[in-house]
């Protein structure tokens, strides 16, 4: 058997690079580490779910998972793996909101389009990034967060990259979001970690 080359997680998704529609990971693996207010659990590709879980281990081993917090909000995966469709009908749900506002069809796609990625240009459809914080919301409130500190010292031990890094959005294509998670092996979030470089700069 050969062996696995350590580039299989590199995989570049943007705007630029888009992931084809039937593009699905056969090894989705769920996640313990997913919020507990009754969403479904979230998934990733196998050797990134694992890695995750046992990054959760170490998470409530050192006392940042306060499981018995009343409202759930305890440190967590809000969102992992998301298919084409699920992409497609949130882009649609978002547009229509907007158009029920206001606004023309273009209008709504190009304001939609500044926060949320068109199906197929999302790299959550990848199974290979997470969404993961302590808010009730995504925001970049989340930096004051001590797990956030921890990660951003400790993630890449376990091979995890921050994706959209501050002071990269030029680069990236998208605003900083300190809870967004990618998984490329140890061996290159380890160099993209001491680099101090985001995916785009990385691979290219
Ligand atoms: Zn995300």
């Amino acid at each position: 058997m050969a062996p696995v080359p350590e580039d299989e997680y590199l995989l570049l998704v943007n705007r630029e690079h888009p992931i084809g529609r039937g593009n699905a990971p056969e090894d989705l693996t769920e996640l313990s580490g997913t919020r507990a207010d009754g969403r479904p659990t979230q998934t990733m590709r196998k050797c990134a779910a694992m890695a995750l879980n046992a990054m959760f281990l170490e998470l409530d081993r050192l006392g940042y998972l306060d499981r018995t917090s009343p409202d759930g909000l305890t440190f967590s995966v809000t969102s992992g793996y998301r298919s084409y469709e699920y992409q497609a009908s949130l882009f649609e749900t978002y547009k229509s909101q907007y158009m029920a506002g206001g606004m023309t069809e273009e209008q709504a796609i190009a304001r939609v389009s500044r926060t949320t990625a068109r199906p197929g240009e999302s790299e959550h459809q990848t199974g290979l990034c997470v969404d993961m914080h302590d808010r009730l919301c995504a925001t970049t409130e989340f930096e004051h967060s001590p797990v956030f500190a921890w990660l951003s010292e400790n993630a890449w031990k376990f091979g995890f990259i921050l994706r959209y890094p501050k002071g990269k959005e030029e680069i990236t294509g998208y605003s900083y979001e300190p809870w967004h998670y990618r998984y490329v092996g140890r061996f290159h979030a380890e160099r993209i970690h001491r680099a101090g470089l985001c995916l785009e700069e990385y691979v290219s």
